[in-house]
């Protein structure tokens, strides 16, 4: 039996969250869930954006399912999920985007995982604001030791799960020391795995070779800004952020959590589609070595999303979120 911390967060959370507990409730899954908010709705009730509460349990369990959490723009406090990839090193995202049958994409054959830095670059949160000249400088931090234990991820992974290519996103001919440390990390990584192909691409060919080419990549490796942006393009290429799965891991610790926002403007409605939050449930459990609950339950999934009558408004069915979980259970072999 595992224990995790489920963090159900604001917005849609609560209620991708229930669906989720429902689907592994039902298949069985050797699972607990401890229960410890976070976010603007904790804040609301207790005071506490981030209680310490939570983050015994994270420090307990090492392992975490997470909803969305609402974040304020430009203003009030530092986002939660930064706070917490940096609190706990947790310096790998991953992020999974593969064409799904049934979800409505213009794209076919599209089977990507990308690795974006998840703790440096320019969400290291080191920003000033000179204001009487009006200026604000946003520092982007690279270093060697965070950008060999990434790209060595990636390779890591890659062997893992039998890839076979490595492409490196970079702006090393413009950014001449951070983006060239990301590049001799790649080619040091590349070096201890060489049955994995390995190239480099500078990111804005990088973007128009994956919108018009998309077949052509495997895995992908990036910093932390590119990677923020690549993730969500290469979601786009698989039906959206409504149904991509995210992590992140490090050396001690892994927060599984769906990618797309608390969608305020759907929130209580009862129709969100609680997908991105499954698959995101799903890598956790290969994370914890429970690879055949995992294949059940997305097999299950899969069969729900070929069929649109059984899934959610943003797929173009009628199901409510609760309808949709039930109808991944009917499906589960
Ligand atoms: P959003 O992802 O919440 O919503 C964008 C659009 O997608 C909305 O129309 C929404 O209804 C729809 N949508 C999102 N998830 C859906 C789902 N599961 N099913 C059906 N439709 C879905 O993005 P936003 O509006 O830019 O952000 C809202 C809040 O979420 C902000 O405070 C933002 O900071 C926060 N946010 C949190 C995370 C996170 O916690 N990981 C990620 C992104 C945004």
């Amino acid at each position: 039996m595992h224990t995790i911390t489920l963090i159900p967060g604001d917005g849609i959370g609560p209620e991708i969250t229930r669906a989720v507990q429902d689907i592994f409730a039902a298949a069985q899954v050797p699972v607990q869930w401890e229960e410890q908010n976070a976010g603007q709705t904790t804040y609301d009730q207790s005071g506490e954006l981030i209680p310490q509460a939570l983050l015994e349990s994270l420090e307990r369990n090492c392992v975490a399912l997470k909803g969305p959490i609402t974040t304020p723009v430009g203003k009030g406090f530092r986002s939660i999920n930064v706070t917490l990839r940096q609190k706990y090193d947790l310096y790998q995202n991953l992020r999974p985007a593969k064409t799904t049958e049934g979800v409505p994409t213009r794209y076919s054959g599209v089977d990507i995982v990308l690795f974006r830095e998840n703790t440096e670059g320019l969400y290291s949160g080191l920003e000033v604001y000179d204001e009487p000249r009006g200026i604000a400088d946003s520092f982007n931090r690279i270093s060697v030791e965070g950008s060999r234990k990434i790209c060595r991820a990636a390779f890591a992974y890659a062997a893992k799960h039998g890839r076979k290519k490595v492409t490196l996103a970079h702006k090393a001919n413009i950014l001449k020391m951070a983006g060239k440390l990301m590049l001799d990390a790649a080619l040091e990584a590349s070096r201890e795995f060489p049955q994995i192909q390995f190239e480099d691409k500078i990111i804005d060919n990088m973007c128009m070779q994956l919108v018009t080419k998309p077949e052509q990549f495997d895995v992908i490796v990036t910093t932390n800004l590119f990677g923020d942006i690549l993730s969500d393009l290469c979601a786009g290429l698989v039906g959206g952020l409504g149904v991509v799965a995210g992590a992140n891991i490090g050396d001690n610790m892994a927060i599984f959590e769906a990618v797309h926002g608390s969608a305020p403007d759907i929130a209580g409605k009862g129709i969100a589609n609680p997908t991105a939050l499954l698959r995101s449930a799903l890598l956790m459990l290969e994370h914890l070595g429970e690879k055949e609950y995992a294949a059940r339950i997305e097999t299950a999934l899969n069969e729900t999303l070929r069929h649109k009558e059984q899934c959610t408004g943003d797929l173009g069915g009628p199901a409510t979120t609760q309808q949709f979980a039930q109808n991944v259970i009917n499906n589960l072999r």
